[in-house]
């Protein structure tokens, strides 16, 4: 016979047994597809430099050795990407250019002068605040506008957020002398997910777009992750005849983008196109797929993605303290019917309770969401 403490024995352990058996399949399936997709990349990228050293290197030795080969600026190492080698025109304006308040501010100005250091330290809101507010005339809720030519551009950044205070401060801290430097109008909304649904990034950005509109006609949306930080200031946050994908490469790829759709990160929409592509999905509850989704709405929609050339386009991500949101594992299946829901899920049906306040750098839109403030019918 076994006796009752040991019977409760056995049970406990039993329970400790199957309690961690559970949660490590928990952990496999929701954090290790993610952890897997960055190796996967990784690997890829690691391949695709080390072809790009050896056609380089042979290219050098056929230079070396033909002696009928010149080196001049239209000669590419074979078969690769040329924009890559092309030293990019110096179009930039010249120091001494001088601009007239009543005249459109140029694209291209002579304070762009390219890589920017980039600052990963931890800085508390506070600080970030005084130096904008008192010393570079940022006003409340992060407005700013030149006053010296008529901005090009009235752009509105919107940033996802859930429990990343600390890296706010940092982004913006990057932010504001680099929109500066390109005289575009500009203001910063924050919006906040409260509640125990999982993160929704797309619904956030859908939720801070109609928000922001609310302010002012805005003609250019920014899309910014919170822990992208650019590093070139000729990464012009103006939008254009199509949608853009900004953050094309990240250090965290190698600087190598990840898959040709890729348009993660950074991206910015005119109005016009946000609202004929139906804004982004509703239904991504989670980590990854709702920027494929964008992908597909944009080219559904008959428009293409342009990128910042060569380096311009580079980021730094700001390591996690914590990993990661949760998987969507069902961003698959969504992703195969990302035309029929086009026009069924994004700013068509989306109903919140939006709890505004502003603050000196940016206005803050906090809202709890969940599946039933998107519905969709059949399809
Ligand atoms: C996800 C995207 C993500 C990309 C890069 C893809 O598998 O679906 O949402 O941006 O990986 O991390």
């Amino acid at each position: 016979m076994i006796s009752w403490r040991r019977w409760r024995r056995i049970s406990f352990l039993a329970f400790v047994f199957l309690f961690s058996m559970s949660t490590s399949c928990l952990y496999f399936i929701y954090v290790a597809p993610g952890i897997a997709n960055t190796y996967f990349f990784m690997v890829q990228a690691q391949g695709m430099m080390l072809r790009d050293n050896v056609r380089t290197i042979g290219h050098m030795i056929r230079l070396y050795t033909n002696k009928n080969t010149t080196l001049n600026g239209t000669d590419y190492p074979d078969g690769s990407n040329s924009s890559e080698y092309i030293a990019q025109p110096t179009t930039y304006l010249p120091d001494n250019f001088t601009y007239a308040p009543n005249l459109p501010c140029p694209e291209k100005f002579p304070t762009m002068k390219g890589p920017i250091e980039v600052n990963m330290t931890e800085v508390l809101m506070e600080e970030v605040e005084l130096k904008f507010s008192k010393y570079a005339d940022v006003q409340s809720g992060g407005h700013w506008l030149p006053k010296d030519c008529k901005p090009r551009w009235k752009v509105a950044i919107l940033i996802p957020f859930r429990n990343r205070h600390e890296h706010l401060p940092i982004l913006i801290r990057q932010l504001v002398p680099m929109l500066q430097r390109q005289h575009l109008r500009f203001a910063f909304y924050v919006i906040e997910q409260t509640g125990t649904q999982p993160f929704n990034r797309a619904m956030l950005f859908n939720v801070g777009f109609q928000e922001a509109m609310k302010d002012l006609d805005w003609d250019c949306i920014i899309f910014h992750d919170v822990d992208h930080i650019p590093e070139n200031d000729r990464n012009y946050y103006g939008c254009g005849q199509m949608p853009r994908h900004f953050a094309a490469k990240l250090d965290k790829y190698m600087y190598i983008l990840p898959y040709s759709e890729f348009f993660g990160g950074v991206s910015g929409l005119t109005v016009e196109q946000f609202r004929k592509i139906n804004g982004f999905p509703n239904a991504f509850w989670g980590w990854g797929g709702e920027d494929d989704d964008l992908w597909n709405r944009v080219h559904f929609s008959g428009f293409n993605v342009s990128r910042p050339d060569g380096d311009i386009g580079k980021y730094k991500s700001i390591p996690h303290h914590h990993r990661g949101e949760v998987q969507f594992l069902g961003r698959y299946k969504l992703l195969r019917y990302s035309k029929e829901r086009q026009h069924l899920d994004g700013l068509n049906n989306l109903k919140y309770v939006p709890e505004v306040t502003l603050s000196s750098l940016y206005k803050n839109i906090t809202v709890s969401l969940s599946p039933e403030q998107a519905p969709i019918p059949d399809y």
